[in-house]
């Protein structure tokens, strides 16, 4: 937590909004009052929570540490959700959102929005998109869009209110199809997931974008590099996930770490197996507070991800805490690093629209990679060959692969992973 706002600096558009949000008051006083507000409200109206904070005075919260005694909530607890964690009656909630977990077969996670939590998010992107958004500019939506409440819905109000036009493409499964409508409305700015948006750019190599905002996923660095060359654009990317009301922050132009919305979302990053504080520049697990959810507050939220507060302040000047790049999943294992290394080595290649990797176990283990190429591309063993020099694939592991060049688009919403193939 930043010890004071500095009163006249609003390095980014998003310092300038927080700071008429603050009205003078100090950030870590804002942060304090709206913690023991959330967890007045969440012991008073959800079951689950009077349980978890009963021995918990919300009035010792403004004691120096008081957060790091606080007890953390999981995705098991909001995956049981028993006793429930939802403050309001059912008719209070505009939205719901249902995460299934991928490779298990647990009950899913359900998220809980009132028309409030939503106007929130909505406020965060209009202010977000405005680091890479300009008034007048036109914003191509690759996010699905077609449900009130949804994340390309959500994006294209907020892009509205700050007097952009919103373009809501969808979900570009047909990626050539997605080009041929960017190629007609021109785009200034596209906002997507990673491979979504390099699948359609591999479709449109001669359109100019000046930026592309990425979300949803780990961006390898082969893919932003050759989603600049391919677009002339500026990337960059934003870090949020449906827990913490969708966004989360943002980088500025200095590239250098994800500007977090603070006045609403109290960061921290604890070490994954005591749950210590860790300094600045320490990788740990990042953990979440929601400070104005009424409908489904987040309290010590644990995300799984493991990243990093970055030290210092960014070259861009602003006072919010900056998050660094998810390095990977806690329990993840070798899957995240086995992805993140497939992801660097196949996206370096022109001529790769996206992959898919599934992992079977076994005396002789086998990864297949299912691969398109863009049409009249794709040598099977040149690519093998791309796949055969990554170090971690090296020794040990029966590769098999397969390239089909239709252009297609293989990944669904969502964060992708290797999955685990245990038939056989
Ligand atoms: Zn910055």
């Amino acid at each position: 937590m930043n010890a004071r706002w500095p009163e006249a600096l609003v390095a980014n558009p998003l310092d300038a909004w927080i700071s008429a949000r603050l009205g003078g008051v100090a950030l870590i006083d804002h942060q304090i009052a709206m913690l023991v507000e959330t967890v007045a409200w969440a012991k008073q109206r959800s079951p689950f929570y009077r349980r978890l904070l009963a021995d918990v005075d919300e009035r010792t919260l403004t004691a120096p540490g008081a957060l790091h005694r606080l007890p953390f909530t999981t995705a098991d607890d909001l995956r049981r959700s028993d006793p429930p964690l939802l403050c309001v009656s059912q008719s209070d909630i505009s939205h719901v959102v249902t995460l299934e977990t991928s490779g298990t077969s647990g009950p899913p996670k359900r998220l809980f929005f009132t028309p409030e939590d939503q106007e929130t998010t909505i406020d965060f992107f209009r202010h977000g998109m405005s680091v890479l958004t300009r008034p007048g500019d036109r914003v191509a939506i690759l996010f699905p869009g077609e449900r009130p409440g949804s994340v390309g819905d959500l994006l294209a109000t907020g892009l509205q209110l700050m007097g952009a036009t919103p373009i809501l493409a969808g979900w570009p499964h047909d990626p050539a199809a997605t080009a041929a409508l960017l190629q007609r409305e021109r785009p200034d700015v596209v906002a997507g997931a990673p491979v979504a948006v390099l699948a359609v750019a591999r479709n449109s190599p001669s359109l100019r974008v000046r930026s592309v905002l990425l979300s949803s996923d780990h961006v390898a660095a082969s893919l932003r590099t050759s989603l600049a060359d391919l677009w002339g654009c500026e990337v960059f990317e934003h870090y949020g996930m449906t827990e913490m009301g969708l966004g989360g922050g943002v980088d500025c132009d200095a590239h250098a770490g994800y500007h977090m919305r603070e006045h609403e979302l109290l960061v921290e990053v604890v070490a994954p197996d005591s749950g210590v504080p860790m300094a600045p520049g320490e990788f740990g697990e990042v953990v979440f507070t929601t400070l104005t959810r009424r409908g489904l507050p987040l309290i010590r939220y644990r995300t799984g991800d493991i990243s990093r507060v970055l030290p210092g302040t960014c070259p861009c000047g602003s006072p919010l805490l900056r998050l660094d790049r998810i390095a990977g999943r806690i329990g993840g294992g070798n899957g995240g690093r086995t992805m993140a290394a497939l992801d660097e080595a196949l996206f370096s290649r022109p001529e790769v629209v996206d992959f898919s990797a599934s992992y079977r176990p076994g005396m002789t283990p086998t990864l297949h990679v299912d691969i398109t190429t863009l049409p009249g591309s794709g040598d099977p063993e040149a690519l093998r060959t791309t796949l055969t020099a990554i170090p971690v694939l090296a020794q040990g592991v029966n590769l098999s692969v397969d390239v089909v060049a239709d252009g297609r688009l293989l990944t669904r919403v969502g964060k992708r992973r290797i999955t685990v193939d245990n038939t056989a």
